[in-house]
């Protein structure tokens, strides 16, 4: 579904991403963890071209996005993104939020991108907030705000920028439920984030990264928790910070 074959990423002389290799494969849910500035985010970013890369290939769905005859809008368009900020714009009700770029980008009848938008609202449980703007929402409202607004594009594969650690805590657990729900139901996923007790119940893999832009690990969720010892000594450091 995708893979990522040895990319390498520099912003100045800085290298952020150092040969990344990542394989994720139709149904997975892979977790990446690892300390700030390791290039998780950046990692994430470079898979719907938002951040260009300088060496290696990037695959979704088997074709290379950089391709100069792929269509970025497209692609974008079928791999949903959801950030830590919800991102959501401010001037447009929950309803227009969900409507507009299926309708812009996507070229959807209005009735249909409606009638869409409408049932990913009530997957997440918001159907009665539908004309509220952004602002009159909570933080956890938001981001199912910006779940279903992703969702209602019918992405082939979601990715998840530490969607929970800008909320308050006791939102988090209702951002966690959907993103379970939608693992469970067999999406495509990537998550960048630090709630391990997600990562147990639906990861199919783990990744850690580390400063430099390594990925040190790439394993099955099972093992990684089961077999803590088993992981690098800088893995188990990294853990007994976060668990
Ligand atoms: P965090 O856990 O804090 O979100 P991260 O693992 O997501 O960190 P990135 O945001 O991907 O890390 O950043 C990786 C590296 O790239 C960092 O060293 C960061 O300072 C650097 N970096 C990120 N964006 C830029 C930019 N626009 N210009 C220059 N350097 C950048
Ligand atoms: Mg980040």
């Amino acid at each position: 579904m995708i893979t990522l074959n040895a990319i390498s990423k520099w912003y100045g002389s800085v290298k952020v991403l150092d040969q990344c290799s990542l394989n994720i494969k139709q149904g997975e849910v892979v977790v990446v963890c690892g300390p700030s500035g390791s290039g998780k985010s950046t990692l994430i970013k470079t898979i719907n071209a938002l951040e260009p890369i300088q060496e290696g290939e990037i695959f979704v769905d088997g074709v290379s996005i950089h391709d100069k005859n792929v269509n970025l809008n497209k692609l974008r368009s079928r791999v949903g993104m959801v950030f830590q900020h919800f991102e959501l714009f401010p001037h447009l009700t929950v309803f227009e939020n969900l409507c507009l770029a299926q309708i812009h980008v996507l070229k959807r009848a209005k009735s249909d991108a409606a009638k869409q938008s409408i049932k990913y609202l009530e997957r997440v449980g918001l159907q009665a907030h539908k004309d509220k703007y952004p602002g009159q929402l909570s933080g956890g409202q938001q981001q199912r705000v910006a779940i279903a607004r992703a969702l209602a594009m019918d992405p082939i594969v979601m990715l998840f920028d530490e969607p929970t650690s800008a909320l308050d805590p006791e939102m988090v657990g209702e951002v966690l439920d959907v993103m379970v729900k939608l693992a469970n139901e067999g999406m495509t996923m990537m998550c960048v984030t630090h709630e391990m007790g997600f990562a147990r119940k639906v990861g199919s893999r783990i990744i850690f990264m580390d400063v430099g832009g390594k990925i040190l690990e790439d394993c099955d969720s099972a093992s990684f928790f089961e077999h803590p010892e088993k992981r690098l000594p800088r893995t188990q450091e990294f853990l007994s910070k976060i668990l």
